[in-house]
């Protein structure tokens, strides 16, 4: 491994002892630089530099991916709730940097689906969607977007009344994902979608030579389960079974549930843990 030292970036350093850190018990090489005496570590390095319960970050991990609340996870690892709302930042930013990568090493994609799932933050007065791109072929989660929208329906007034207007941020959130993708997309892809009126305008101007389908959704096969279809052959099987096990293991997103997002940011983390855990050990 190539070391720098991080105060003056000088690759001129000795080897200056060890220590043993207790939290995982390991022993850590430590150096001081030639250039300016300073001291420092393999662990400088490590992306859980100072952390104290780096132990649990794997079990963490697998439960955010499992359908566990923030609770629950606090009392299985046996850690405070705040250290769990602390890992949320510190695994989403980590599988992040993990899920460019895998972008970067997967083959060009043929068959691209895509569609939007409804959630809220604190309130349903504050609605979100989460625009999310998944391949077709080979049932990988390309990318998620979270992005607010007002509300709709007869909560509509209400919402104004209660919050003011809501400003949509839906067309900067596809635009956003469909831009992060664009480069890991085959030039003349198939692409599907559903009917909504964002769609044919943001494909044709991000995927000008790709083939367009678009399929109207059909009814839930399950009332209150609107991701799971009645249709026999669905056109829109890969996302809409994607949406599915997205409402299934990510706790805040089950239906009808006690677990909520308080923070539009936090559930942009978790989801970004459930996509590295889901091309991971799933596809
Ligand atoms: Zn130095």
């Amino acid at each position: 491994m190539q070391l720098n030292c991080p105060i003056c970036n000088q690759i001129q350093f000795k080897k200056c002892g060890s220590f043993f850190r207790k939290n995982d018990s390991r022993v850590v090489q430590r150096y001081q630089c030639k250039n300016c005496n300073k001291y420092f570590s393999n662990a400088t390095f490590s992306d859980c530099y100072k952390q104290k319960k780096r132990r649990v970050n794997d079990l963490i991990f697998k439960l955010f991916s499992s359908a566990a609340s923030m609770r629950r996870i606090a009392f299985i690892a046996n850690v405070d709730r705040k250290t769990v709302a602390r890992k949320l930042i510190f695994l989403g930013l980590r599988c992040k940097r993990k899920n460019l990568i895998f972008l970067e090493n997967c083959l060009q994609v043929k068959h691209l689906q895509f569609d939007d799932l409804i959630t809220k933050e604190h309130t349903k007065l504050k609605p979100l969607t989460i625009t999310v791109a998944v391949d077709a072929d080979r049932r990988t989660i390309l990318g998620a977007k979270v992005s607010q929208i007002p509300a709709f329906g007869h909560l509509a007034s209400l919402a104004r009344k209660k919050y003011g207007s809501r400003v949509s941020h839906h067309r900067k959130g596809v635009e956003h994902l469909f831009n992060e993708i664009q480069p890991y997309i085959l030039n003349k892809a198939l692409i599907r979608s559903d009917l909504h009126k964002l769609y044919p305008e943001l494909v044709r101007k991000f995927f000008p030579q790709s083939y367009h389908e678009r399929f109207k959704g059909d009814k839930a096969a399950i009332v209150g389960q609107g991701e799971l279809k009645r249709k026999k052959n669905d056109p829109l099987f890969s996302i809409n079974h994607t949406l599915a096990m997205l409402r299934d293991n990510i706790r805040r997103l089950v239906r009808r549930s006690w677990c909520l997002s308080k923070c539009s940011q936090m559930l942009q983390h978790h989801l970004e843990i459930y996509i590295n855990f889901h091309n991971r050990y799933l596809v």
